[in-house]
């Protein structure tokens, strides 16, 4: 059964929450609007004014190997990664900017695969594996490097290896599972935040992604940012964004620098309530809990499981609260979850797209209140 585009357009992504009973609710995209009552609350403090003659050159800093990157925002990135201490950023590092860590992650790829090999570099994540790494290396049908599935049962010397951790879709702290000498690595780390995870050290990886659209919940900013070991590796990351799009939007790096400047900020005044990382553990576990209280009362899903860690952020023992539910369904005769689910006007991700079974779904948890409390009574009300 079909869903279409008209009865989609009711769900949280118009912006208009689903307010009936038997309105469609849709999480299938990690869309991270949960975020907007907190800036909402921080009123004008994260606006900016363009005047109409700035930021018109394509350039922002030609001494930089990266020299479309905006010095405020990479000093800004500075210090986010200073305060919050889960990525080494000495200055021995390069920061590159991207439209999203999407553009970053084909980046990585172009950077890594050898321009002159007769076959393709093959890219592997250890399943289950977000769904964009297939589709996104596979779109060009590359001849540089193409998709070779689950890394776990790969055999082979050269590789590339996405290694996301927390994962996207279900939450595991991961480590690449292969290690050759002609094997690359990509950290993706997009949820390695404190609201999703205690930060039990600073990430020093070759090549790590992150991306606003999960930290402070600017998705639509498309902002990421890569921090890069190698200069050579940086240099053709950054000769790829060149050739794709001749740069990254200046007023979105601005935006984001005052952005995260607002963040920082409130760190630096002491007993301030309005601290973006607390805000969101707060709404993290708090959500959580109803999940876990409502998949325990249905009796017919399964959640993953976490272990405590010691956060050296926050200085408290914390679980994961990842940004997916990877839910499971138990009930018998029950093999395809998201036709279940959607039977019931609840749209997810089915576990097929993340290279396992459909008993398997992925939500999202990162939408609106109002979205999020309509889906544990969809939940509630399955049996
Ligand atoms: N990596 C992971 C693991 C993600 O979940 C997402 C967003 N769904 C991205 C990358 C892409 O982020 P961006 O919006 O910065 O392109």
């Amino acid at each position: 059964e079909m869903v279409s585009a008209e009865e989609i357009s009711v769900s949280s992504t118009t912006g208009s929450p689903p307010t009936s009973k038997d309105a469609i609710i849709n999480l299938d995209h990690g869309d991270p609007t949960v975020y907007e009552a907190f800036w909402k609350r921080m009123g004008e403090r994260g606006d900016i004014v363009l005047p109409g003659w700035q930021t018109m050159s394509y350039f922002s800093d030609v001494s930089n190997l990266c020299w479309f990157l905006e010095p405020e925002f990479a000093h800004q990135v500075r210090r986010l990664h200073s305060l919050v201490g889960n990525a080494v950023v000495d200055d021995g590092r390069f920061i590159i900017v991207g439209t999203g860590s999407t553009q970053l992650f084909q980046a990585a790829l172009y950077a890594l695969s050898p321009p002159d090999a007769a076959e393709p570099m093959s890219v592997v994540s250890a399943i289950p594996y977000y769904s964009s790494y297939p589709t996104v290396t596979d779109y060009l049908r590359s001849g540089l490097y193409r998709w070779a599935g689950d890394a776990s049962t790969f055999e082979g010397d050269a590789y590339i290896e996405l290694v996301c951790s927390p994962n996207n879709p279900d939450g595991s702290i991961r480590e690449a599972v292969l290690s050759s000498k002609n094997g690359k690595t990509i950290h993706d780390l997009a949820y390695y935040w404190p609201q999703y995870t205690a930060i039990t050290g600073a990430a020093d990886h070759d090549i790590m992604l992150f991306t606003v659209s999960k930290s402070t919940g600017h998705a639509g900013a498309r902002l990421g940012w890569a921090l890069v070991k190698d200069k050579d590796v940086a240099q053709r990351m950054t000769k790829f964004i060149e050739l794709n799009t001749i740069g990254v939007s200046k007023d979105s790096q601005l935006r984001v620098a005052k952005i995260l400047k607002v963040v920082l900020d409130m760190y630096e005044l002491p007993g301030n309530k309005h601290r973006l990382f607390e805000y969101g553990r707060r709404q993290m576990s708090m959500r959580w809990r109803k999940l876990r209280a409502a998949v325990k009362a249905s009796g017919i899903f399964s959640l993953p499981e976490f272990q405590s860690s010691l956060c050296r952020f926050t200085g408290e023992e914390t679980e994961t609260y990842p940004a997916f539910a990877w839910l499971k369904c138990e009930k018998e005769g029950v093999e395809d979850c998201e036709s279940f689910l959607r039977n019931h006007k609840l749209l997810t991700r089915s576990g097929r797209h993340f290279g396992v079974e459909a008993k398997y779904v992925r939500i999202s948890m990162l939408d609106r209140d109002e979205t999020f409390d309509l889906f544990i009574q969809r939940l509630l009300s399955l049996r």
